[in-house]
C-alpha cells in the first residue's frame, strides 16, 4: 500500500476500501488495516506490483475487502477449519466466511 507511487492508483484503492469496508465485520475506520482477499482461492492480489489503474480495477473486483483481523481469521479457518476441536468460530460466522470465500457475497 505504502509503496504505490501512482497517486491515482493509490487514491482509487483507498477510496475503494473506505467505501466497501471489511465485508465480514464492517470495519472501515483505517484503510491501511484493510486488505484485499482474492475470492475463490486464487493468487493473493499484489497491488504494489502494478500501476495500471484499469488492471487494478479489474483485479479488485475479484477480491473481498477484509480488515487485518478478519483476513487472518479467514485464512486460519481455511487452513485449520477441518481440524477436529476447532470450535472458536460459531456456525453463523462460518457460514458468512464461506459466502465470502465462494464469492456469493461481495
Ligand atoms: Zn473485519
Ligand atoms: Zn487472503
Amino acid at each position: 500500500m505504502i509503496n504505490i507511487k501512482d497517486e491515482r492508483v493509490r487514491n482509487y484503492l483507498i477510496l475503494y476500501k473506505r467505501i466497501k469496508g471489511c465485508q465480514f465485520c464492517g470495519y472501515k475506520k483505517c484503510t491501511s488495516a484493510l486488505d484485499f482477499h482474492h475470492i475463490g482461492g486464487g493468487k493473493e492480489f499484489n497491488i504494489s506490483q502494478s500501476s495500471n489503474l484499469e488492471k487494478i480495477k479489474e483485479e479488485v473486483e475479484k477480491c473481498a475487502v477484509l480488515c487485518k483481523n478478519c483476513h487472518a481469521e479467514l485464512h486460519e479457518i481455511k487452513e485449520v477449519g477441518s481440524m477436529a476441536g476447532y470450535n472458536k468460530i460459531n456456525t453463523k460466522e462460518l457460514e458468512k466466511v464461506l459466502l465470502i470465500l465462494t464469492g456469493q457475497e461481495r
